[in-house]
C-alpha cells in the first residue's frame, strides 16, 4: 500500500458491528468484561483504547515501522524514550533541537541523572568526540527546529551503532511523508502529531515510531506512566493525517515560493529553508527528503525590533507558537517557542523569525508577508 493509501485506510477498517466508516471515538474509561480475567482486547482506557490503537497501526505504517505508540503530547512522547535510559546512560543531541526538548533533558533528566551533551551534529568529527562510553542515545532534529539544520542520518546511526548506542529522530518538522528515518537507519522515530501529523492547530499529541521489542517497552510506559491521548486527540489526530500528503505538497510548494520570495527581500539578511541551493544542508535534504518542508526560518535587518513590527505585521501569518497546520504562524523563537534555551549553548539570534507556511494561497502569503517587511 503507497503512503496516501496508507493514511486513510491502515487501522481503519469500517466498524464491525455497525459500519460506521469512520473509526468510532471510543470515549469510554473502562471496558465490560465477559468473566474474571478474560476480555476482549481492551480493559481500561490508559492501557488501551480502539481509537488511539487506529492511530498507532496508522502511523506505524506510515513511518514503516513495526510499532508505534502514542502519548499525550510530543515531549511526553519524548519522555517515554529517555526513560528507556537508566541513571549514569549519556545522551548526545542535537545544538539545535525544539527548546522545550532540551528543557527536559537538562532540566528534569538531568536530575535522575542522565546525562545530556548538546553538539553540532552536522559535523561528525564533533559528535564522535562527544560520544562516551554511556552514551546510549544520539538524538537528531532534521531538520532542525529552528534553524532547519540538515543531518546526515545514515551517517549519525552508523556512528551511534559502531558505539552501541541508538539514533532517535524527531521527525516533526518532516513528518513521514518526506522523510522516513528508520530507512536511513534510525532506531526510534519520535514526533510531535500536534504539528502537521494533525495538522489543523486542534489538538496536542505525540507518538513514537519504532520496532517490536522497543514498542513493547513503551507501550508498558504508556500504562504505567500514564501520558496517554484521549480518545478524541487520537481521533482529531487520524482524521489529519489522512491528508498529510496532499497538505505536505502544499506546504512544501508554497514554502518554496516564499523562501525564493524573502531570499530576494532586501530587509532579509538570511532564509535559512533546505530548498534554496545555497543552504549548507540542501544536498544532503535533496538525499534524504522527498521535499524541503514548509518551515522557514529568516534573520531581519535591523534586529529585535525589526524582528518583532514583522512578526506583529502580519495578518495572514498568525503570531503564535507551534507549527504545521493548515494555516501560516509566524513566531520569535528567541522570545517564544525557544525562550527556555536563552543564555545556553542553544539560544537562537533576536533577529530571527520562525515561519510556518500553511496551505492557503500563495499570493495572499506573499502579499501578508511584503507588507509586514515593509
Ligand atoms: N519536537 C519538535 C520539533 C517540536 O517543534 C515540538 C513542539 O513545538 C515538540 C517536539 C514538542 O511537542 P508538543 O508541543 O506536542 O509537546
Amino acid at each position: 500500500m503507497q503512503f496516501e493509501t496508507a493514511a486513510i485506510h491502515v487501522g481503519q477498517d469500517p466498524e464491525p458491528t455497525t459500519g460506521a466508516v469512520a473509526v468510532p471515538i471510543f470515549q469510554t474509561s473502562t471496558f465490560v468484561q465477559p468473566r474474571v480475567g478474560e476480555h476482549l482486547g481492551y480493559e481500561y482506557a490508559r492501557t488501551g483504547n480502539p481509537t488511539r490503537t487506529a492511530l498507532q497501526e496508522c502511523l506505524a505504517a506510515l513511518e514503516g515501522t513495526e510499532a508505534a505508540v502514542c502519548f499525550s503530547s510530543g515531549l511526553a512522547a519524548g519522555d517515554a524514550v529517555m526513560r528507556l535510559l537508566s541513571p549514569g546512560d549519556h545522551v548526545v543531541m542535537a545544538g539545535d533541537v525544539y527548546g522545550g526538548t532540551w528543557r527536559q533533558v537538562d532540566k528534569v533528566h538531568r536530575r535522575m541523572g542522565i546525562e545530556t551533551t548538546a553538539v553540532d551534529l552536522t559535523d561528525l568529527d564533533t559528535v564522535a568526540g562527544a560520544i562516551t562510553p554511556a552514551t546510549r542515545l544520539i538524538w537528531a532534529e532534521s531538520p532542525s527546529n529552528p534553524l532547519l539544520q540538515i543531518v546526515d542520518l545514515a551517517a549519525l546511526s552508523e556512528l551511534a551503532h559502531e558505539h552501541g548506542a541508538r539514533l532517535v529522530v524527531d521527525n516533526t518538522f518532516a513528518t513521514p511523508y518526506l522523510q522516513r528515518p528508520t530507512e536511513l537507519g534510525a532506531d526510534l522515530v519520535v514526533h510531535s502529531t500536534t504539528k502537521y501529523i494533525g495538522g489543523h492547530s486542534d489538538t496536542v499529541g505525540g507518538a513514537v515510531c519504532t520496532d517490536a521489542a522497543t514498542g513493547e517497552e513503551l507501550a508498558f510506559l504508556q500504562n504505567a506512566v500514564g501520558a496517554v491521548p484521549g480518545p478524541f486527540d487520537a481521533w482529531l489526530t487520524l482524521r489529519g493525517v489522512k491528508t498529510l500528503g496532499v497538505r505536505m505538497d502544499r506546504h512544501c510548494a508554497n514554502a518554496a515560493r516564499i523562501a525564493t520570495f524573502l531570499d530576494d527581500h532586501p530587509r532579509v539578511t538570511e532564509v535559512l529553508y533546505p530548498g534554496l541551493p545555497a543552504h549548507p544542508g540542501h544536498d544532503l535534504a535533496a538525499r534524504q527528503m522527498r521535499d524541503f518542508g514548509g518551515m522557514i526560518s529568516v534573520r531581519v535587518e535591523g534586529g529585535i525590533d525589526a524582528a518583532r513590527r514583522v512578526a506583529e505585521g502580519t495578518r495572514l501569518f498568525f503570531l503564535a507558537e507551534s507549527l504545521g497546520g493548515v494555516e501560516s504562524l509566524i513566531e520569535h523563537p528567541g522570545i517564544m517557542t525557544h525562550a527556555s534555551v536563552a543564555g545556553t549553548t542553544l539560544e537562537v539570534p533576536d533577529d530571527l523569525l520562525r515561519l510556518s507556511v500553511g496551505i492557503e494561497a500563495v499570493d495572499d502569503l506573499l502579499e501578508d508577508l511584503d507588507r509586514a517587511l515593509g
